[in-house]
């Protein structure tokens, strides 16, 4: 599936808008990605990671770990086509933990996934707890790499597609400066 594919899925179920839009962040940007408008679809979320999982099954991993929630799904459908384990990490008190019993073997060869690849914060972070609870990160994944490629996790990176997203500070948002009304993807204003 070529990134141009993937980017045309995601336009169809209004997943990626491009226009000017208010971040939960604050910051204002040129695009909007919400991976849970295609994800919600259980044919389109298993066709999307049978191909995620071909660029990384060539690294055996025996079991795929996601932060909550946005991960969740990937996780799973990544998992259904390796045909291994799908955990998922989550946040208590702010820390991201692996909760609910989920074990790793010792040195059990381990990916992490997401839906979406803006810092690769989150995918520290589950790096982390994968290690701490005795698994081995062999590679990372996310549908939509939206730092350009820039994040760099020191282990194989793949996304279906990836994408150059400008975010701005609200004083200084080109954007602002033409005119162009800004929204709040998934609020009443987008309607
Ligand atoms: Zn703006």
């Amino acid at each position: 599936m070529s990134d141009q594919e993937v980017l045309e899925i995601f336009r169809k179920h209004s997943a990626l808008l491009e226009g000017h839009f208010i971040l939960s962040s604050g910051l204002h940007s040129d695009r909007y990605i919400q991976c849970a408008l295609v994800l919600q679809f259980p044919k389109v979320a298993e066709q999307l990671g049978a191909a995620l999982a071909s660029k990384l099954g060539h690294l055996d991993a025996a079991v795929v770990v996601a932060p909550a929630l946005g991960g969740v799904l990937v996780a799973h459908e990544v998992a259904r086509a390796l045909g291994v384990r799908a955990l998922f990490t989550e946040r208590q008190d702010g820390v991201m933990k692996l909760r609910r019993g989920f074990q790793l073997k010792e040195g059990e060869p381990a990916l992490v996934v997401e839906d979406v690849i803006t810092t690769g914060g989150s995918t520290r972070e589950t790096m982390q707890c994968v290690e701490e609870a005795g698994g081995r990160v062999v590679g990372v994944g996310a549908l939509i790499d939206r730092s350009g490629g820039a994040v760099s996790l020191g282990l194989p990176k793949a996304a279906l597609a990836t994408l150059s997203v400008h975010n701005y500070n609200p004083a200084e948002c080109p954007l602002c400066k033409s005119g162009i009304p800004a929204v709040k993807p998934g609020s009443r204003s987008q309607k």
